[in-house]
């Protein structure tokens, strides 16, 4: 990796001289906005829980076999209200709004908290493909419709009794087929992809489109192993397969560019791309493992 000031300075001049920023984000951009699953802000948020539960974090919490649906919803509830619907938009993703702002952008991102929506980014340059925690569904996919879910929250945390339960009557039900409902979370073949989210798809596919006529910047941001076919395999292959689009990766941890090779994939660290693809290539990738906060104050 090329010396850190080198590397600011290159992305620098690289988001100057974009005619279109395209953000990818995962989880690791929520975490480094404070937006913690684990650590203090788990333990001091949700001690009830970790009491009767045995918990060990917001993520894997998620998943727990609950024994009835009203203690599952006091849980869900609780974890919608700390990681989306209870905090407004962060310090990190405003000065990331702050940056692209005046420029031609588009975001894609895995995330369910909606940060991006809170910190100023237009609605209609956004793409959230794995749903988001302020809309519920049909657990079953009955019928193509997202239900606002603020409201139900809120009432739910104030009902929500000493054994961790929910009244019955809180419990949401599809009013087509009276299943139960569900969050809007891609987790399962259930998954509802409703009118807004196509529209979405279609804008990301038009602004993928146009930006390959100009000068194209990938910004990706805390992206792991979880989906990777989502954004961070399609922009390898964008910065691969075109001339005009640079890309600047911010990860703790796999900052690697993917190369396919004889049908497999392999991360491949910066110094040895010129073993598998041209030798250009490094001139147009910049992986950053520092502190995305800290680095993103020298871009604005
Ligand atoms: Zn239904």
């Amino acid at each position: 990796m090329e010396d850190y000031n080198a590397r600011v300075k290159k992305l620098k001049e690289l988001i100057d001289d974009a005619d279109y920023i395209l953000i990818g984000a995962g989880a690791g951009l929520s975490t480094a906005a404070g937006v913690e699953y684990g650590g203090k802000r788990f333990t001091d948020n949700f001690p009830e829980f970790i009491e009767k539960y045995g918990f060990q974090d917001m993520y894997t919490s998620m998943f727990y076999p609950f024994k009835s649906p009203e203690e599952r919803w006091a849980y869900f509830a609780k974890h919608v209200y700390m990681n989306n619907i209870g905090i407004e938009g962060t310090d990190l993703y405003e000065k990331l709004f702050s940056i692209v702002k005046d420029k031609d952008y588009f975001v894609i991102t895995t995330n369910t908290d909606d940060q991006f929506l809170k910190s100023g980014f237009d609605k209609d340059r956004f793409f959230r493909t794995q749903g988001t925690y302020s809309k519920i569904q049909c657990s079953k996919a009955c019928h193509n419709k997202l239900y606002d879910d603020t409201e139900l929250i809120l009432k739910m945390m104030e009902k929500t009794d000493g054994d961790l339960k929910i009244p019955s009557e809180l419990v949401p039900i599809c009013p087509v087929c009276g299943e139960e409902m569900d969050l809007n979370l891609r987790k399962d073949s259930f998954f509802v992809e409703d009118e807004e989210w196509h529209e979405q798809n279609q804008n990301y596919i038009d602004f993928r489109q146009k930006a390959l006529n100009g000068k194209l910047l990938l910004l990706e941001f805390g992206i792991g192993f979880n989906t990777p076919i989502i954004i961070r395999f399609p922009f390898d292959d964008l910065v691969k397969s075109h001339e005009n689009v640079n890309l600047a990766r911010f990860n703790r941890s796999h900052t690697e560019l993917t190369v396919k090779l004889n049908g497999n994939y392999y991360l491949v660290p910066e110094d040895e791309l010129g073993n598998y693809i041209s030798q250009d290539i490094k001139d147009k990738y910049i992986p950053f493992n520092e502190d995305i906060d800290k680095t993103l104050d020298y871009f604005i």
